[in-house]
């Protein structure tokens, strides 16, 4: 049998109308029929959700370094004198605040899941970025996503969430 695993990134307060954030414009019609997947547990060896999780200093925030949001910053790799640009955001999904919460109709339909599940947080190093959940956008901080996959024997992923541009694009590559 194919081990199949739900993959739901980022279904966060601040990625979701009217009041988000970084909210994407009409990021709340797809979390009826997220919530709507996981009501069928038999389709799912593996149910995980991610949450991105920032200090509330985080560097890709455009408040840490006195610019406007969306504006395109040279980053230092953390470890070497490699730079790349990238975006800066409005302060988002800062720890322990209600935008960093997942949404509540899909949160209460996970928590009920008995099967294999898990929260991965990404994110929560303040000094660099991340998009993808698997890894920051330097490749050197892993989560526990590759070996929660691994431990499930996982042979098929099915990825959903916010923002399809971003986090969901780079999960996907990465994974
Ligand atoms: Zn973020």
């Amino acid at each position: 049998m194919v081990k199949r695993a739900l993959l739901v990134i980022d279904l966060q307060e601040d990625f979701l109308p009217p009041n988000g954030s970084l909210a994407i414009a009409e990021g709340r019609s797809i979390v009826e029929p997220i919530t709507n997947l996981i009501k069928q547990p038999q389709n799912w060896s593996l149910v995980v959700a991610t949450q991105d999780w920032h200090p509330s200093n985080h560097t890709s925030f455009a408040s840490q370094h006195n610019v406007e949001p969306f504006t395109e910053l040279e980053f230092k790799h953390p470890e070497s004198n490699q730079t790349k640009k990238q975006t800066v955001w409005p302060d988002h999904c800062v720890q322990d605040t209600f935008g960093s919460t997942i949404e509540k109709t899909f949160l209460t339909e996970f928590e009920k899941l008995s099967i294999p599940k898990a929260i991965v947080k990404k994110g929560y190093l303040q000094d660099r970025e991340y998009y993808s959940c698997f890894q920051d956008s330097w490749g050197l901080h892993h989560t526990e996503l590759e070996n929660l996959l691994k431990e499930n024997e996982i042979d098929e992923v099915v990825i959903v969430g916010l923002a399809y541009d971003y986090c969901v694009l780079n999960s996907a590559i990465d994974l």
